[in-house]
């Protein structure tokens, strides 16, 4: 089946009591054993629930992997899949992941014994040379967060397959839609579900995607042993938010090259993030490994620092607000808001100023926010 059609069907439990069309929210904490030592599919909701069990096939489906995992936040996801690590092990992740990612790996894990290199990914050679006799994994999130570079995904699991490391890839950005990480060799897949995914700006929660059923269960028993997995009412939404995935990120990557190219060509702009430009440096292994461009940007204002306040205070329609992914378009500053964390340090080395703008592109009308970061341009004056 085709990736839109699956949207829609996989993983729908249908209610053979009343013919629903749609999956029901089974509450129930526990469920009834048929008799003594007779095991029930589902016997409590921690470990399996129908709900979510048909989101988690419906996230299979989608990423072509084989077992899924669907968690409470995407934090949550990124936790339990840690558990495939043990005490001594360490891991290479990227220098620009999402800074909720980054604060466990740099603050908590190594209480754990589990230590992270932080290299930037886009060069193979700085990967290799972080290798350590102990390291056990490569951590990618590509595109990253704010400034959209690219992880050679096929580079990666080369590097993997021949130091036996385990590939584990933060998919968020792009959704199953636009990046199958799974198809490049990479092991795991993850997802904030929270953005993109259930795409309405109503749910946290989060999803692991295994191409190998033996791993994949290895990250359910995890989830199972130490409490992660979502509530079926979330499962719910998320489920109805995926019926919708395929088309609404087709809409969300049209609006965003549209105003990405707008935005290229405007006297107040700098410099635009985006890897649906051909101006964007990584554009060949762009087309190479991604299926779309997505709908996230950034762009550099040119403007004066205390000229800022007034770009975002005229936005009307643009939301001041973290997070990525809803139907409604967003705005942030990076600087101040999401990744305010990596210090002003952190931040100067890794490219990322006080100008720097990130837009989550929603689906309201392009020309309407075009219109409103018009208003925005015009109050720098
Ligand atoms: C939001 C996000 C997370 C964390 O997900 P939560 O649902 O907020 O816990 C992880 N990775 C990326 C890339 C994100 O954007």
């Amino acid at each position: 089946m085709k990736q839109k059609t699956e949207a829609i069907h996989a993983g729908v439990y249908q209610d053979k009591t009343w013919g629903s069309v749609t999956t029901p929210i089974y509450p129930s904490s526990t469920f009834t054993f048929p008799k003594l030592g007779e095991h029930p599919v589902f016997d409590y909701t921690r470990s399996g629930n129908p709900t979510r069990a048909g989101l988690e096939e419906s996230l299979a489906a989608l990423e072509g992997g084989k077992v899924a995992l669907a968690t409470s936040t995407g934090m949550s996801a990124i936790t339990t899949t840690l558990f495939l690590f043990q005490s001594g092990d360490h891991v290479i992740a990227g220098n620009d992941i999402y800074g909720g990612t980054y604060r466990l790996f740099d603050a908590i894990m190594p209480k754990m014994g589990i230590n992270f290199t932080f290299v930037d990914m886009r060069d193979p050679d700085a990967v290799r040379a972080a290798i350590r006799p102990e390291t056990k994994g490569l951590w990618i999130e590509t595109p990253s967060n704010p400034l959209l570079n690219i992880t050679d995904v096929k580079a990666m699991t080369a590097i993997a397959r021949e130091h036996k490391l385990l590939t584990i890839a933060d998919n968020t950005f792009l959704s199953p839609v636009f990046q199958r990480p799974l198809d490049l060799g990479v092991d795991i897949v993850l997802h904030s579900t929270t953005k993109y995914i259930n795409g309405h700006s109503d749910v946290v929660g989060g999803a692991v995607i295994a191409a190998d059923p033996e791993i994949g269960q290895r990250v359910r028993d995890a989830g199972n042993a130490i409490g992660t997995a979502c509530s079926p009412f979330d499962a719910f939404l998320v489920l109805r938010g995926i019926k919708t995935l395929p088309v609404r990120m087709a809409e969300h990557a049209r609006n965003a090259q549209v105003i990405a190219a707008w935005l290229e060509k405007h006297p107040r702009v700098q410099r635009v993030y985006y890897p649906g430009l051909d101006s964007h440096p990584q554009k060949a292994l762009i087309d190479q490994q991604m299926l779309g461009p997505g709908g996230m940007l950034s762009f550099d204002l040119d403007a004066d620092e205390q000229q800022i306040p007034a770009f975002y205070g005229a936005l009307e329609l643009f939301l001041l607000a973290e997070s990525l992914g809803g139907v409604e378009s967003l705005v942030e500053q990076p600087w101040s808001m999401s990744h305010a964390s990596m210090g002003p340090d952190g931040l100067a080395a890794s490219g990322i100023t006080p100008q720097t703008v990130r837009v989550s592109v929603g689906l309201e009308a392009t020309e309407d926010l075009i219109a409103d970061l018009e208003r925005g341009f015009a109050a720098i004056g």
